[in-house]
């Protein structure tokens, strides 16, 4: 629990993903009013993409919380809008925070990034995009990994839904085979999907120690191939050409998704620094570091707990 604060203070945040909603709490638990901020039309920033995959439903609950306590702390919510340097200069807030996060990194140097089969993971996860049948990830990062999920996926929501779950994994909770096992049931995935990585390596060797494990064996379960050490040469009607170990080939694909990489998101923060205001920068907007919604509420919390 946070000290009361003894001078109460009129904040400003911007953005309401994990970092501002983390901050906009602390402050205002601590006693100061608060004014959130963000374009959307909800609050969760990307947790509110990041809960659309399947196995990361629990952000639904992390969700539910924030909603709650901003209700209960009376924060003034200003959502569906981009916040501007005029208006913010204009509000004259005591303390401005800017928890803006990321946007995602285009490579430019692909040739064919252009193509009209290329799409970004937010066009996929958050604006339902089409998707064709046969798909190239390039990027096997978490966000790769979780768009191969999605894409993968046949809504059967195993992850909350024991039956389906041990029938999907082989478990027999009646032990009526040996060792509690039983042939599992995958049903065939909905598209073909590879992912691919610029890196050397193994495929997903950024993922978490505890989990990366699950998430690389569900996608082979579902066929998911995975190369490693891939140069992307061209990206055209006929698909993905790529080289790896000097070896060109082509995967015949009908979309492409990149999920190579993200920038800390500072349009705002640049703006008002050249007006003079002071800003505080939390979260993704100051280190883009792909799943790290943790990190972000740290900071949110640790800057509430000094303002
Ligand atoms: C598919 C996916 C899965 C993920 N899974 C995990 C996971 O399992 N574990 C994990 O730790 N992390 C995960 N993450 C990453 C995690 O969501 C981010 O690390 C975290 O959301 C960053 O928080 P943030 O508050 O800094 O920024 P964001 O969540 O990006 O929020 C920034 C907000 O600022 C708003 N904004 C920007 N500019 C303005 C403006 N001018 N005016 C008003 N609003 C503005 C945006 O609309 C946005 O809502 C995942 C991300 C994705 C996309």
């Amino acid at each position: 629990m946070l000290a009361p604060t003894r001078s109460r203070k009129r904040i400003g945040v911007v953005g309401a993903g994990p970092a501002g909603l983390a901050f906009a709490v602390s402050a205002a638990e601590r006693g100061h009013d608060v004014t959130l901020f963000d374009a959307a039309e909800a609050v969760g920033g990307q947790l509110d993409i990041a809960r659309r995959i399947p196995g990361k439903e629990e952000f639904d609950e992390t969700l539910r919380y924030y909603r709650t306590r901003l209700a209960e702390l009376a924060v003034t919510l200003r959502l569906g809008a981009a916040a501007t340097a005029e208006q913010l200069a204009a509000e004259g807030f005591d303390e401005l925070v800017l928890a803006t996060g990321v946007t995602p990194r285009t490579p430019a140097d692909i040739p064919g990034v252009d193509h009209p089969s290329v799409l970004g993971y937010l066009d996929v996860l958050r604006d339902g995009a089409p998707v064709g049948e046969r798909v190239a990830i390039l990027g096997a990062g978490g966000i790769g990994f979780d768009v191969a999920e999605f894409l993968t996926d046949r809504g059967d929501a195993a992850s909350l839904n024991p039956p389906v779950f041990q029938a999907k994994w082989g478990i027999d909770p009646d032990y009526r085979e040996r060792g509690g096992l039983r042939r599992p049931e995958r049903p065939a995935p909905p598209r073909t999907v590879h992912l691919l990585q610029r890196k050397t390596g193994k495929v997903g060797a950024g993922l978490g120690k505890t989990t990366g494990w699950i998430h690389r064996t569900e996608l082979k379960h579902r066929g998911v191939t995975m190369v490693a050490g891939a140069t992307y040469d061209l990206i055209d009607d006929a698909g993905l050409h790529f080289t790896v170990d000097g070896e060109r080939q082509l995967l015949p694909v009908d979309t492409v998704v990149l999920c190579t990489g993200q920038e800390p998101r500072r349009d705002l923060y640049d703006a008002l620094r050249e007006r003079g205001l002071e800003v505080h920068l939390i979260g993704g907007a100051d280190v883009a570091a792909e799943l790290d919604a943790k990190r972000a509420i740290k900071q949110g919390t640790e800057l509430a707990a000094t303002l």
